[in-house]
């Protein structure tokens, strides 16, 4: 049995594994894909504290991981079928395996969120995607649209306009949500277009993308705008599904948890995306990660 069982491999399990093995806790780190999670997905990273030039995304999840397993954190590499977390020994119930814990971190993070469209799902691979990071390079010299308003959508217009020759950003409102300095940096981009106060109501495309409609919502117009890629980055869904009849979340799915981290279990703990809080960022994670270790340590110490 290990002290603790951390669920997720994002910069928030990352950071509960470096400080659960820095504390001597015996410590896993069960992730489905590869360590890093958002993050990892990130071209660049500049507001995380101690990067004056920024990092990539990639180059500070991959530090991470390196730091966490050097100090004794170890990762597994599955996917998490179901819980059974009441009780002294919680358990994590994997496809091939149990792993048993005296607590529990649940850092599995947000997945992306669909637009819903039947077209969507069939250009996935040719022409839709849900990673600027990963897919952008594949759109050199072609015209694209980001679909969304956030930070994501526009720190992903802004890095695809390094090949794409156009960027369309199709958002639902005439007011972005991204932050300021992003924004500006947007704005001030002359292959970024803004298309306001739209939404997405099909993409079109034979075997690949050749274009969205959108309709104005105002307006009720509806217009074609031929592109080859479709960046859909609005928003993220929690990964609660399997542990939602455990544990208490919100009306969004997010985990419930106080200051300590804790969770509606006694000896579960959340941390990062997955939480319910008001900044999602990698240094609001990392904060979550290494506050549900202490307090995590603090309640195996009262029930030993
Ligand atoms: P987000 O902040 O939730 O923004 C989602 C955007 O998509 C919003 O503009 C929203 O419109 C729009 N949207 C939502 N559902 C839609 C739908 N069905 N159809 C059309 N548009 C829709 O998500 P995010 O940008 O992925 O960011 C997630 C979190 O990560 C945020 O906390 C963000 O600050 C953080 N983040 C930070 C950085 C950074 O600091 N460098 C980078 C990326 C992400 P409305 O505005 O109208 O709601």
């Amino acid at each position: 049995m290990y002290d603790v069982v951390i669920v997720g491999a994002g910069c928030a399990g990352l950071t509960a594994g470096l400080y659960a093995a820095r504390a001597e806790l015996s410590v896993v780190i069960i992730e489905k894909v590869f360590p890093g999670g958002q993050i990892a997905r990130a071209h660049i990273v500049e507001n995380y504290p101690g990067f004056p030039d920024g990092i990539s995304g990639v180059d500070l999840a991959i530090a991470m991981k390196e730091q966490a397993e050097k100090h004794g954190a170890v990762i597994e590499t599955a996917t998490v079928t179901g819980y059974d977390l009441e009780g002294d020994v919680k358990k994590v119930i994997t496809e091939d395996r149990v792993f048993e814990g005296r607590t529990v971190i649940l850092a599995m993070g947000a997945d992306y969120r669909e637009l819903g469209l039947h077209a969507e799902k069939k250009f996935v691979g040719s022409g839709v995607s849900y990673c600027a990071t990963c897919d952008g390079a594949f759109f050199k010299g072609k015209d694209v649209a980001v679909i969304g308003g956030g930070d994501t959508a526009v720190e992903d217009a802004i890095y695809l306009s390094k090949f794409a020759n156009k960027v369309y950003v199709i958002h639902r409102r005439d007011e972005l949500r991204a932050q300021k300095g992003i924004q500006k940096s947007a704005m001030k981009n002359e292959k970024i277009e803004f298309v306001w106060d739209s939404l997405v109501d099909n993409i079109l495309g034979d075997a690949f993308v050749e274009g969205v409609r959108v309709r104005n919502k105002k307006t009720q117009e509806m217009k074609t705008i031929p592109v080859s890629g479709v960046f859909v980055a609005i928003g993220m869904i929690p990964e609660t599904e399997d542990v939602k009849d455990a544990i208490k979340t919100d009306a969004n799915g997010y985990i419930m948890t106080d200051t300590w981290m804790r969770t509606s279990v006694p000896g579960v703990y959340a941390a990062g995306d997955i939480v319910q809080k008001a900044l999602r960022q990698v240094v609001t994670a990392t904060a979550d990660g290494a506050t549900a270790v202490y307090t995590a340590q603090a309640y195996m110490i009262e029930n030993e």
